[in-house]
């Protein structure tokens, strides 16, 4: 097998998450006694790395920029312990990205990021893209280097899976250059507009391959020649936060895998409900042992299921 076949690379976000849980999150002005306080490996990039490793299949590695400060060692730690090995911009001059997060007792939360050394992440890093299948890109790195990597990806024939978040509009030329294309709802309607049903308004993205997830419900895409639906699979979900990481980690795995489009969604459905059953971002990703246990015992898809969702995107 060729080293290209199953090799990824994740270009982006890492932060370290500080988290307090609260009765409330405070109002403006106000201040609130919180309880216990507890820091967490995140950011898009770095879950998505994370992901994909677990899904295994393809060996996995992270170029992200991170702080010279204490920050930044857990972030690299986690991606290790997951398998991923990062390529690290060190920046002198911003701090390692961090997330403010204050969760209520009621499941409210607020969200300050700072994003530091994730800002200086510039298009002369991405290393060379010789042994690289697959390059997973989401949005929290700027723009013009998310496209100018797209760009350098699609020229050498690497596979460029973007996940659109968070929800922006983005310039013609990265969408263009981008093969596999992952939205949840908002992301979709801020690319694609809120006029028609699901289905036409992914039809309405120049994008060879295009998902949509739908939380609860499942996903949707069009690609491998038709439309696909997946039905999500039912289970108590107790923290969606890296539901959405952990789909496009396993998606762009599997796919480098050699999956087929139906067969990466189905694992990736299976993927993101397990890590609903857990708390946490980086922690609650399942391995593909435990995965690939709860696809054999999980029956298959109602046939209502189907159908409901395939009503809910207007295909029936
Ligand atoms: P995001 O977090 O990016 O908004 P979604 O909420 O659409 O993403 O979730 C991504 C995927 O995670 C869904 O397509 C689905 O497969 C799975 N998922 C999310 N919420 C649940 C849930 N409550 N039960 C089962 N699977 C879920």
């Amino acid at each position: 097998m060729s080293p290209r076949r199953s090799s990824i690379l994740v270009a982006g976000s890492a932060n370290l998450d500080f988290v307090v849980r609260a009765a409330h999150v405070p109002a403006p002005g106000e201040t609130v006694l919180g309880r216990e306080f507890v820091t967490f490996p995140g950011g898009k990039g770095a879950n998505q790395a994370v992901a994909a490793a677990r899904a295994g299949g393809a060996s996995t590695r992270m170029l992200l920029a991170l702080g010279d400060d204490p920050y930044a060692a857990p972030i690299e730690q986690s991606l290790r312990d997951a398998g991923v090995e990062p390529v690290i911009v060190r920046s002198r001059q911003s701090p390692t990205g961090t997330a403010f997060i204050c969760v209520s007792d009621d499941a409210e939360n607020a969200i300050t990021v700072a994003p530091g050394a994730n800002l200086a992440l510039r298009a002369s890093d991405l290393p060379p893209l010789a042994a690289v299948s697959h390059l997973l890109l989401q949005l929290e790195t700027p723009v013009e280097t998310v496209s100018a990597y797209a760009a350098t990806a699609r020229f050498a024939g690497v596979t460029v899976v973007l996940n659109a978040a968070p929800a922006r509009p983005l310039p013609d030329a990265l969408l263009r250059a981008v093969d596999v294309l992952i939205v949840n709802e908002g992301e979709l309607e801020t690319l694609a507009g809120a006029e028609g049903g699901i289905a036409d308004r992914l039809d309405r993205l120049a994008v060879p391959c295009v998902v949509v997830t739908l939380g609860a419900r499942g996903c949707i895409a069009r690609g491998d020649g038709g439309i696909i639906v997946q039905p999500a699979f039912p289970v108590v979900a107790v923290d969606t936060t890296a539901a959405g990481d952990t789909f496009c980690g396993a998606l762009a795995a599997r796919l480098a895998h050699g999956d087929r489009l139906a067969d990466g969604l189905r694992y990736a459905c299976a993927a993101s409900a397990l890590a609903c059953m857990r708390l946490g971002a980086q922690a609650s990703i399942p391995a593909r042992e435990a995965v690939e246990a709860f696809l054999r015992d999980a029956p298959a898809d109602p046939p209502q299921a189907r159908q409901a969702l395939a009503a809910h995107c207007g295909l029936i």
